[in-house]
Formats: C-alpha cells, structure tokens, sequence
C-alpha cells in the first residue's frame, strides 16, 4: 500500500492506493486543482514520491 501525504503547509490531505501509478496520478490531479500547479512534470512528482509518500508491505 502506497499512502501520500501532502507535505504542503496547511494541507493535509492524504491519498492511499495499492497501486503507486494511479495513488501519482491522485496526486498530479490533487496539485492542479489544490495548489494551482498545472503540470506537474516527472521531476516534482518524483520528489513528492521520495518527500511525501510512504509504502507499506501488502499484507
Ligand atoms: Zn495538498
């Protein structure tokens, strides 16, 4: 399970998928329409995938 967590100030809003691709594609959507970032290139949601998003085995 891959779970995100908005690390910017005064959001905490929080994804979780079991599939990583479609818990980066919750989060490109979640940077458009939250803070206003339109595109959301492989590089920042790179950095977001190392800074804000923790996986955990499946069980
Ligand atoms: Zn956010």
């Amino acid at each position: 399970m891959h779970e995100f967590n908005c690390g910017h100030q005064e959001c905490a809003s929080q994804f979780t998928s079991s599939d990583k691709d479609n818990l980066m594609r919750q989060v490109a959507d979640h940077l458009k329409e939250v803070h206003n970032v339109q595109t959301a290139t492989q590089t920042l949601l790179g950095y977001l995938e190392t800074t804000c998003v923790t996986t955990t085995p499946d069980r």
